[in-house]
């Protein structure tokens, strides 16, 4: 018998291939590095967003070839002399990225602080605890040390440690009144982490500056964690800064959260939009907001207050999301 499979039955339908990856590093002309990744990224069919300034390179890169993916990460490599780049890998079936953005800026990952250097010998060295010696002090010392998501509250939401504290903060730059108020003793452990171990590496500067030397950060965040230790001491799903808005504790896509239209954090309450019948999943704030609660979308918000009742074409656009220099 023959078979009529369709070309799209006998192709799997494609894949996108994504890589987390950051270091610190002396870049002396960010913005002729910044010209020569726009040119390869083209070239290799490259999408994602880049980060980059004199202290380093910070990003998340997608493609749909796995080889070609491997040039790019194999261009940083080459061109500061790395042996490994300690990059956190995962799949999609969506695409993570519909564009290649770089930007530079002068910090990697914002503190508001450029004099934290992080581009000495000391570097990737200080404090890294990796999954399984994390895993050891949460088993072992478990009453002696605070353990702190250095994330922000809309992220500690939808997924962290079990027990972790939730510092309630809208952006990292927050981080350091926060740990201000909290009055820590200064001998106490603590145990700090975030999505892929960027923040941290800032974190722990400014609170050995503060005078805390007991502090210890995951390596490669909860997305290397996720990757050796599934279902294990992190509960719940990733947050991340693209189009898959999270990854599960098997570090594929959410199938749980989008972004709400209205403010861009992770909705997982599924509506339908009054005005032009689209599916849309909403969070738990906006769905108590009149309008919004009923809408895909702000256009459809915006019709729907001005001619309640009245019909309107499709509106709902996912739209990517700007990670700027979170993580
Ligand atoms: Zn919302
Ligand atoms: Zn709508």
């Amino acid at each position: 018998m023959h078979d009529h499979l369709s070309l799209s039955d006998k192709c799997p339908s494609s894949q996108f291939f994504i890589s987390t990856f950051y270091h610190f590093v002396r870049i002396a002309d960010p913005f002729s590095f910044k010209l020569e990744l726009q040119d390869q990224a083209q070239k290799l069919g490259i999408k994602g967003l880049i980060i980059l300034g004199h202290e380093g390179f910070n990003t998340t890169s997608s493609c749909e070839s796995e080889q070609n993916l491997e040039k790019w990460k194999d261009l940083f490599k080459s061109r500061f002399n790395l042996e490994k780049l300690n990059n956190k890998d995962s799949l999609s079936l969506k695409a993570p990225f519909l564009r290649f953005s770089a930007k530079v800026k002068p910090e990697i990952v914002t503190t508001g602080r450029n004099d934290l250097n992080l581009e000495s010998s000391q570097m990737g060295k200080n404090h890294h605890l990796s999954p399984d010696e994390w895993d050891q002090v949460m088993k072992n010392e478990r009453d002696d040390i605070i353990l702190i998501d250095t994330r922000n509250w809309y992220e500690y939401k939808i997924g962290t440690f079990s027990g972790a504290r939730n510092p309630h903060i809208e952006k990292f730059t927050d981080f350091p009144q926060y740990f201000e108020n909290e009055k820590i003793e200064k001998s106490k452990k603590i145990m700090i982490f975030c999505t892929g171990g960027i923040r941290c590496e800032k974190g722990i500067l400014e609170l050995q500056e503060k005078g805390y030397d007991n502090v210890y950060q995951l390596e490669g965040g909860i997305l290397q964690y996720l990757k050796e230790k599934p279902h294990q001491e992190f509960k719940g799903e990733c947050f991340v800064f693209d189009n898959r808005v999270a990854v599960d504790q098997e570090l594929r896509p959410s199938q749980v959260y989008r972004l709400c239209p209205h403010c861009g954090q992770p909705g997982a309450l599924q509506k339908e939009c009054v005005r032009c019948d689209t599916e849309f999943q909403i969070c738990e704030k906006c769905v108590e907001i009149a309008v919004k609660k009923d809408t895909c979308s702000k256009n459809c918000a915006h019709h729907w207050s001005v001619r309640p009742h009245q019909k309107g074409s499709h509106q709902y656009r996912p739209h990517e999301m700007n990670q700027e220099s979170k993580e």
